[in-house]
This record gives structure tokens, sequence and C-alpha cells, in this order.
């Protein structure tokens, strides 16, 4: 039971139009699309959660810099649409698709949502502008869809901080849930990205996965002076890390000998794609 949607007034007028009763929730689960199972687990909780589920494809021009991957990032929406169906779902779900940005973002659109200092970290260095755009985005889409409970994965962690930093800042009745990091056999994190890979590209992409493991085992087991260093030599030997950090897992500060919860995050350049991942460790 999919219904796919491209216009912000039919959305609305379907959302309006919606009967639910006291038990009734509605998951939603924003993605840009091309679809893999890392997006199919995050709809898949939201079915088993909820009575009726929103998804929306959109790449968002607003997160892209100028010299970003914007033009070129892949949309598949038959596929995706082929995907969701396979899921069999009873409940309903709403496929959003915007036909074009300004059905999201019409031309008399103003707003700006901005969270600080957690954006200016991690990828925040590299993409001073990044967060502020999905932050923008995701904050339209709840105000459209006025979702229950949202799904996101730990994928794209630092994005989950920032939509739940977002959420609680503004008091907006949504819950937000991280969902575990679906990987490939091998180990690589699934990405739409990664479709812009050569095979030779995807086998350098498992050092990114490979060296957050190293980190996060030294931790583990208590070396983290070892982990540390690991950490900068490894950056400083390979010009293709864009970062490699050990950080306080909430606040994303330089952590103590009190932490207890570490976010182990790196972000890597394959052929001229940025791949990101991370590991968390609780001690
Ligand atoms: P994107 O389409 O890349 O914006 O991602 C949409 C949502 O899917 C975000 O919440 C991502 O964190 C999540 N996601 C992307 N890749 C994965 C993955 N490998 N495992 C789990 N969630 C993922």
């Amino acid at each position: 039971m999919t219904q796919l949607i491209t216009k912000t007034n039919e959305l609305l007028k379907i959302r309006h139009e919606l009967k639910l009763t006291p038990e009734d929730s509605i998951g939603f689960v924003p993605t840009m699309g091309n679809l893999h199972q890392g997006h199919l687990s995050l709809i898949e909780e939201s079915l088993q959660k909820n009575s009726l589920t929103f998804v929306s494809i959109f790449v968002n021009p607003k997160q892209f810099a100028p010299h970003e991957d914007f033009n070129k990032y892949p949309r598949t929406l038959e596929s995706d649409l082929a995907l969701i169906n396979s899921l069999n779902s009873k409940k309903p779900i709403y496929v959003y698709a915007p036909a074009t940005p300004l059905e999201v973002f019409p031309e008399n659109y103003l707003t700006q949502i901005y969270v600080r200092e957690l954006t200016q970290k991690l990828c925040g260095k590299t993409r001073p502008t990044h967060f502020e755009g999905v932050t923008t985005v995701v904050y339209r889409l709840f105000s459209l869809i006025r979702p229950h409970n949202s799904y996101f994965g730990l994928k794209d962690y630092q994005q989950y901080l920032v939509i739940q930093k977002m959420v609680n800042d503004l008091n907006l009745p949504i819950n937000v849930f991280g969902l575990p990091i679906v990987r490939e056999a091998s180990g690589l994190a699934l990405s739409s990205r990664n479709s812009f890979l050569s095979s030779e590209g995807k086998a350098a992409a498992l050092t990114l996965a490979q060296l957050l493991h190293k980190v996060t085992a030294l931790l583990k087991k208590g070396s983290f002076n070892e982990a540390l260093q690991l950490a900068k030599i490894t950056c400083e030997n390979d010009k293709y890390w864009d970062y490699l950090e050990i950080l306080e897992a909430d606040t994303l500060n330089t952590p103590t000998l009190q932490t207890k919860k570490f976010v182990i995050a790196g972000a890597y350049y394959v052929e001229k794609t940025r791949l990101i991942d991370n590991q968390l460790l609780t001690l």
C-alpha cells in the first residue's frame, strides 16, 4: 500500500484528511533516495512501530555547497519505489518525492534553522553550511508531515545529534530514533555514494571501517593514548583522511577521564567521493 505524492499541496491535503485514533501514530523516514538496506531498515522500523509511515525522497539542495555533488547525486525514484513495494507492507506508506525543490522551498521561502556548536565539529569543519541545510529541510518536512516518530541512521551520527538537539531545543513533539549502521559483509557501511566507486575504490574504502575498528579496539582495552596516537598518525600519513577523531558521543567534545561513551568518527576520500562512518563505544 504505497502512495506516491509529488506535490506539497497534495501532501498537506492527505495529511489533513488522515483520520487518526488516539492509538495511531505516524512514523517518518527522511531520505535523499537511491535507497538501500540502510534506508529500508529505518522504514521497516517505522512500519513496525507506527500505524502509517511517510518516507520522503528529496535531494535537498540546501545541504550541498556549490562545489559538492548535488548534480550528480543518484536519483532513482522508480527503483526506490520498487524497493519500498518489495516490503509488502499491509500498512500505508506515503512516499513524498517532491517533483522539484520549489515544492519544498518555494520562491519566497526565507527561514533557516541553525543549531550552533555541534554543527561546527567533525563534518562541519569541511562542510560549514551542511547541517544548516539539513536542519532547515528536516524542520520543514516535520512541519508538513507532523509525524509522531522519526527514524534516522547512526551512519550519519552527527546529523542524528543535531536533529535531536533541534527537536529538544524547540520542544517539537516528535520522537527521534537513531538506528544501527547497516554494512556490507566486508564491513563497508552502505551509502548511496558507494555507487560512485569503482571496484578498486570499494576495496580502498574498506580502510575507513578498518581504521575505526582498530581505534575502537584500542579504546576498548583501555589504551586511550595509543588510540589517540593511531588516529593522529593515520591522518598525518594518508592525505585522503578528512578526519579520524575520538570524541565524547553526546556532546562531540574532547573526551575527559570521566568520559564513558565515545564516538570514533571518520571521513575518508576515495576517488573524490567523501565517505563517512563511525563506531559508538560505551566503556
Ligand atoms: P540519506 O538518503 O543518505 O540522506 O540517508 C537517509 C537516512 O538513512 C539517514 O538517516 C541516514 O543516516 C540513513 N542511512 C544511510 N545509510 C545508512 C546505513 N548504512 N545504515 C543505517 N542507516 C543509514
